[in-house]
């Protein structure tokens, strides 16, 4: 769960997605343009948006720019990458959650690789809804424009989401930009704006989900049995409630005896909130930072799964020559750390700084993990691939 800029208003995170050329670029700063006329924006231009600063976050080297909005309901936090490979980088390393994304399509070109390359993508990382923006509608005729939607819709539909309920405008980000009056011009962008109001979700309903907290830090109180800390990342917890510590091989029944926020007894936590609970008759030598408290029966311990991983280039710190299957390493991800085995995807021989495939991933010890988690794999202490889990296996 994400925090507004603006207190009042819920944040949700978003960003343009498609391939190059298509205008995401054009059509950030459209939006910026068009939202700075009711104070709900300011508008940054397209060279400003284009030169995005490069950010290092987990070791990778990505240029994002970081674009903020409001509606009259939520507030936007908007990224934009100016590259594809900066787009992949993003992604795979979990950089900027989105809870949302916005495909732009050129209609005078339909969809191209890397619309169906940032779909993928856009999928692996658990973002369940898109709003399209059927782009350069000024080019092309109105059947043009109906069959760019019947594409994109089957398209969305292979993939995973939607065809049906998934919004789409039409409209020209270009004659948005430059304050055009015409339906393809600022009320394009209004009506894209509405749209995903109305689609996206806000993260807010990490509540409904049965807890999760993944343990920071834990300590002993003599007599009682353990405390553990650490932000509850989903659900509610209620003083007395069933759980259970997963983690390292280890499965061990407990129960919230007493809960804590800022020191005071609190008889009910919620996502988002650092607590520190009280798990009566537990021993703190069981315990290890990276262990989960979950809701009794809500996770497993697993050891085995398949993820999209990027193999960082020696200019990024990475490695200067290819891995092969059966790489041994260590894989960090939220606060532990555990050996582990990659096998390149069946057939592959190598695979080359740079390169992003699908692997298998063994560990050492079973642990608890979520599909679109993401990881990284460091090697003497040096992060050589950022990854995010796919699928579960068996
Ligand atoms: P990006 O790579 O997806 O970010 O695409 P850009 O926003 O950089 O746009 C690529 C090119 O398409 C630029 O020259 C834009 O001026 C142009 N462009 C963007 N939107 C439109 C549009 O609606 N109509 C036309 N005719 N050109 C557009
Ligand atoms: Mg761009």
């Amino acid at each position: 769960c994400s925090q507004s800029a603006t207190p009042d208003l819920p944040n949700c995170n978003v960003g343009t997605i498609g391939h190059v050329d298509h205008g995401k670029t054009t059509l950030t700063a459209a939006i910026t343009r068009v939202l700075q006329k009711t104070g709900q924006s300011s508008f940054v231009s397209y060279d400003q948006i284009d030169k995005a600063p490069e950010e290092k976050k987990r070791g990778i080297t990505i240029n994002t720019a970081h674009i903020s909005y409001s509606s009259t309901l939520r507030h936007y936090a908007h990224t934009d990458c100016p590259g594809h490979a900066d787009y992949i980088k993003n992604m795979i390393s979990g950089a900027s959650q989105m809870d949302g994304a916005i495909l732009v399509v050129a209609a005078n070109d339909g969809q191209m690789p890397q619309t169906r390359e940032h779909l993928l993508l856009t999928r692996q990382i658990g973002v369940k809804k898109l709003v399209v923006y059927i782009n350069k509608a000024d080019l092309v005729d109105e059947d043009v424009l109906e069959l760019v939607e019947l594409e994109v819709r089957e398209l969305l539909d292979h993939f995973g989401f939607d065809e049906d309920s998934t919004p789409f405008i039409t409209g020209s980000a270009l004659l948005a930009l430059q304050g055009d009056q015409s339906p393809y011009g600022e009320p394009s962008v209004l009506r894209l704006v509405a749209a995903m109001d109305d689609y996206l979700e806000t993260p807010s309903r990490c509540l409904d989900s049965p807890f999760l907290l993944p343990i920071d830090n834990y300590f002993n109180v003599p007599g009682r049995g353990s405390v553990v800390t650490g932000t509850l990342v989903q659900g509610v917890v209620r003083k007395g409630d069933n759980a259970e510590l997963l983690g390292y091989d280890k499965q061990l029944k407990a129960v919230a005896s007493s809960l804590q926020v800022f020191k005071k007894n609190v008889s009910r936590v919620e996502a988002g909130e650092n607590v520190g609970i009280l798990l009566r008759g537990i021993r703190m030598e069981i315990l290890e930072r990276g262990m989960v408290l979950c809701a009794f029966g809500s996770q497993n311990l697993i050891n085995r799964f398949e993820a999209t991983m990027y193999l960082m280039t020696k200019a990024e710190g990475g490695r200067s020559r290819p891995i092969t299957s059966a790489y041994i390493q260590q894989l960090f991800c939220q606060t532990w750390n555990v050996a582990c085995r990659i096998d390149l995807s069946k057939g592959a021989k190598m695979m080359m700084p740079g390169d992003h495939e699908t692997v298998e991933v063994t560990l050492l010890e079973k642990m608890v993990l979520l599909p679109s988690q993401s990881f990284t794999v460091r090697e003497n202490n040096v992060t050589i691939a950022t990854g995010i889990i796919t699928k579960i296996l068996p």
